[in-house]
């Protein structure tokens, strides 16, 4: 019987995950179903609870607005959930035995150095937003560097998120300087097609512009990144499909290969 995988969020229509899981699935030989459910934003738990009565599920990706949800479901965390504090990714291994798990951060670090081919030892980053990603962000980049500057549009949040991490914060209006080896654009502004108001010359001395966010065309970030004089610039599909594999990982205990995978889904979007 295969076995059974979701990912919950809401919206939740959007995802791409399902596709990724089964090109994993097709690649791996292995037998599972991946299907996205919308949740209501209330009562995460509850919900979970009764669909955990109903069927057997093997694990589950969480995404906005649950991944806070998820690591107090979770009856054990990794290192790294708690370190960043929320789940992406849960392994139910019995009943009352839930282990949450956040494969963000290391799908940033796998995409950035197996794909880009750019090392994060020791790297200089600066790290534009203080929300959700950029704490999951840092939770793996800490393993790599700890030459991070957290910057944001409400500087308090850098400053605490820094704090938190041990790492320096400054003002959006102190990016103008050629200081970081790699520029990380980890607010939602490109969702709307804004930039935020990061220095020309960080991005112009910087080995690679990265983008969480990904889409067909490349964001406004990265174009303006490549305009000053980027060496590298990438988006975040690379980084959507490692968090995919360390998620498929965990479950069934084989990494699928993901290059395919990129180059199929770069097409499709
Ligand atoms: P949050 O809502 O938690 O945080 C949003 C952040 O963006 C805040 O720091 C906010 O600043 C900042 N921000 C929003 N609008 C602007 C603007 N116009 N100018 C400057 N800063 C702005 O979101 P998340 O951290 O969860 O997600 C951030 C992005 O990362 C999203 O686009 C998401 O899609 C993407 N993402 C991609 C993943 C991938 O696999 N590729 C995985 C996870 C996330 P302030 O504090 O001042 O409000």
């Amino acid at each position: 019987m295969s076995r059974l995988f979701y990912v919950f969020g809401n919206p939740i229509n959007h995802s791409l995950s399902p596709v990724i899981h089964a090109m994993f699935a097709k690649e791996t030989g292995l037998d599972i179903r991946y299907e996205k459910l919308c949740l209501e934003k209330e009562d995460f738990a509850g919900q979970l609870r009764e669909l955990l009565a109903r069927e057997a599920i093997a694990g589950a990706n969480v995404t906005v607005p649950f991944k806070l949800d998820a690591a107090k479901f979770a009856t054990t965390l990794t290192e790294r959930a708690q370190r960043a504090g929320a789940t992406n990714t849960l392994l139910f291994r019995a009943k009352d035995d839930v282990l949450g798990d956040n494969t963000d951060g290391i799908g940033f670090v796998r995409d950035v150095e197996n794909r880009q081919g750019v090392d994060l030892t020791d790297a200089r980053i600066l790290l534009l937003g203080a929300g959700g990603a950029a704490r999951g962000l840092i939770a793996a980049l800490i393993e790599k560097t700890h030459a991070i500057t957290v910057t944001n549009r409400t500087l308090e949040k850098a400053e605490a998120l820094a704090h938190d991490f041990n790492l320096k914060s400054c003002s959006f209006s102190e990016t103008d300087a050629p200081n970081w080896d790699i520029v990380i654009n980890a607010t939602s502004a490109s969702l709307k097609g804004a930039v935020p108001p990061v220095g020309e010359k960080a991005l112009s001395g910087a080995k690679l512009s990265y983008d969480l966010m990904y889409g067909a065309k490349p964001t406004v970030f990265l174009e303006k990144a490549q305009m000053l004089g980027s060496k590298k610039v990438a988006d975040g599909l690379g980084m959507l499909i490692e968090q995919a594999a360390e998620s498929f990982l965990l479950w069934n205990g084989v990494r699928p290969l993901t290059d395919a995978v990129y180059e199929a889904l770069r097409r499709r979007i």
